[in-house]
């Protein structure tokens, strides 16, 4: 499937920006704030986001959304990103901006992407193969759930961006096309 314009140009540059590295990811919410360090105490993010959250987060600065400081009901220091205070999934405005069917919309992935501790997320011509014997290289593609992806599946977001691509623009293709300006 390719979406339509607008939509396809805000999930371009959604995907563009999930893979361009400077977003840093967490699992289960859509934007967590306070500082992250790594193992020589270097401070490396302020701000995290799951995939979604990076969606909501471009669209609020479009001016589609509302940020609602969460901290009253979440102890984690999520950050909602709508007045009802959904932390996980994107609001119905924000679906609309990107032209997306669902607040948790589909991606497809490669079956290769899947690891081997989750055999029941493989492809059909994966699933019930030992765990040795099944082709780690599979190029069978898979729909998962954008949420699916980032916190059960552990993808990174260079992968989940092709995900989207895969499902929404048609292929990976325009993703990775070498700008010509
Ligand atoms: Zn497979």
């Amino acid at each position: 499937m390719r979406l339509p314009e607008p939509y396809y140009s805000r999930v371009l540059r959604f995907c563009k920006e999930l893979a361009s590295g400077r977003w840093h990811q967490i699992d289960g919410k859509l934007r967590v704030d306070g500082p992250v360090y790594d193992k020589l105490t270097h401070l490396i993010a302020n701000v995290r986001f799951c995939c979604l959250g990076v969606a909501c987060e471009l669209a609020l600065r479009e001016g589609v959304g509302h940020r609602v400081d969460a901290k009253y009901w979440d102890t984690a220091d999520a950050v909602a990103l709508d007045p009802a205070g959904n932390t996980s999934d994107l609001t119905g405005a924000v679906m609309a901006f990107y032209g997306f069917d669902d607040a948790n919309p589909e991606l497809t992935i490669l079956c290769s992407q899947v690891s081997d501790s989750q055999p029941g997320n493989w492809c059909e011509d994966c699933r019930g193969v030992p765990d040795d014997e099944r082709n780690v290289e599979c190029t069978n593609t898979i729909n998962v759930s954008a949420t699916d992806a980032n916190d059960d599946l552990g993808l990174a977001f260079t992968q989940i961006a092709d995900g989207f691509a895969r499902r929404w623009l048609g292929g990976v293709e325009a993703l990775h096309a070498t700008p010509t300006s």
